[in-house]
């Protein structure tokens, strides 16, 4: 991974670059990728066996079988196939249940069910971000074909029951389905031990490529085809795999599980170091989640008096590089579905930190040391405190 060391990223729920050991795995799948795994010659059957490998790995990576895993184009195209693909195989009807927090790939997801006449009910969240089981359990209902939590937000890091969740829907008969794309650097993947039916990752939120994601559909869920065609992907997804994108992935998800016993708690400390920072230096602060679960990875602060765009600018000036809640719609600064759903929708600026495994005390320490002087500056300036 080439960083520029003037500059520090705290941006990696936005994208974590690929690393040395990602990119060497990429380099090595190199000749064989070059050919279709579905051609019967010789070239074709090495490019089989890459692919193969990989699908291995991954299922290790998330204790299931290598028919469970379907390689997509990205997280939002795992999360798509899973909830369109549930209620399309289940006969394009039925209800539909999903978090007010979910990523916009499952939100969007749901309002094309609702288009095609099912019926979504959303649950709530709490002030810190969560899904109480309770109000998630009165929401399925006897025609609920799918329900969909994440297991961790984008925004603010919540973690959520997911295994109590899952357990919930399972005694149910509800398909379960959770998007892991920002856990899985993080939190446990063992699909056993979490119960649920359907898991979507992102290999570029894991140090792996873009444009390449995984669906762990558990054996018997019922999933129809995304993209009809050659049949590739056991038929959910066709089209000529990604390989060097697909060993890129496993080589990331095979990483991530191997360091995340070491990684979660370091990152941990630092993260609460700069919450305590932020709490200890700027009048006012507010972090997002802080009474809930969350990941060691993401800290949401928000700074009343000062506007997001203002306060991005001038951190990006200083060389620090941070988004203002969620980056995913191409850097537009739109009010947080999150922040709202929370209760705490706000002009006031939020700036989601995240921290990857390369962010280091120092770096915690010189944004800690750099943000009170800026946020005082733009109180000073702003035309409308808050
Ligand atoms: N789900 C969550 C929780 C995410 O944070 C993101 C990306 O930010 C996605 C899904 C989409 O993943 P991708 O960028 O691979 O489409």
């Amino acid at each position: 991974m080439r960083t520029n060391s003037a500059r520090i990223y705290l941006d990696y729920a936005a994208s974590a670059p690929v690393s040395a050991e990602v990119a060497e795995a990429m380099r090595a799948a190199g000749e064989d990728a070059g050919f279709n795994p579905s051609s019967l010659h010789a070239e074709g059957r090495r490019a089989r066996a890459l692919l193969d490998a990989a699908r291995d790995a991954v299922a290790a990576s998330l204790g299931a079988r290598r028919s469970e895993i379907t390689f997509t184009g990205s997280g939002t195209e795992a999360n798509h196939l899973a909830l369109t693909g549930v209620v399309r195989a289940l006969g394009w009807k039925g209800h539909v249940v999903a978090s007010a927090v979910e990523h916009h790939a499952v939100l969007r997801a749901t309002d094309e069910l609702r288009e095609i006449g099912c019926e979504v009910t959303i649950v709530p969240v709490d002030r810190d971000g969560r899904v109480d089981p309770e109000q998630f359990s009165a929401a399925l209902r006897d025609d609920t074909v799918i329900a969909s939590v994440m297991y961790a937000n984008n925004e603010i890091g919540t973690v959520q029951p997911v295994e109590e969740l899952a357990a919930i829907a399972r005694a149910r008969g509800v398909v379960f389905h959770s998007d892991a794309v920002q856990a899985a650097a993080w939190l446990p993947l063992d699909t056993a031990t979490l119960g649920v039916d359907l898991l979507s990752l992102s290999a570029h939120k894991l140090h792996g490529p873009k444009g390449a994601g995984v669906l762990f559909v558990r054996t018997g869920t019922p999933i129809a085809a995304a993209v009809p065609g050659g049949g590739q992907e056991f038929g959910r997804r066709s089209g000529t795999e990604n390989l060097a994108g697909i060993a890129g992935t496993a080589a990331a998800l095979k990483r991530a599980a191997e360091g995340r016993v070491a990684n979660s708690p370091r990152v941990t400390s630092l993260r609460e170091r700069l919450e305590a920072g932020l709490a200890a230096s700027i009048p006012g602060v507010r972090i997002n989640g802080s009474g809930a679960a969350r990941l060691p990875s993401i800290v949401s602060a928000t700074f009343p008096g000062v506007d997001s765009e203002s306060l991005l600018a001038r951190l990006d000036l200083a060389g620090v590089a941070v988004s203002a809640g969620s980056a995913c719609t191409s850097g537009a600064l739109e009010p947080s579905h999150v922040l709202s759903a929370l209760g705490t929708g706000t002009s006031d600026a939020t700036i989601r930190f995240s921290l990857g495994v390369p962010t280091t005390l120092e770096e915690i320490d010189r944004v800690t040391a750099m943000l009170p002087p800026i946020v005082a500056s733009l109180r000073r300036t702003s035309p409308a405190p808050a």
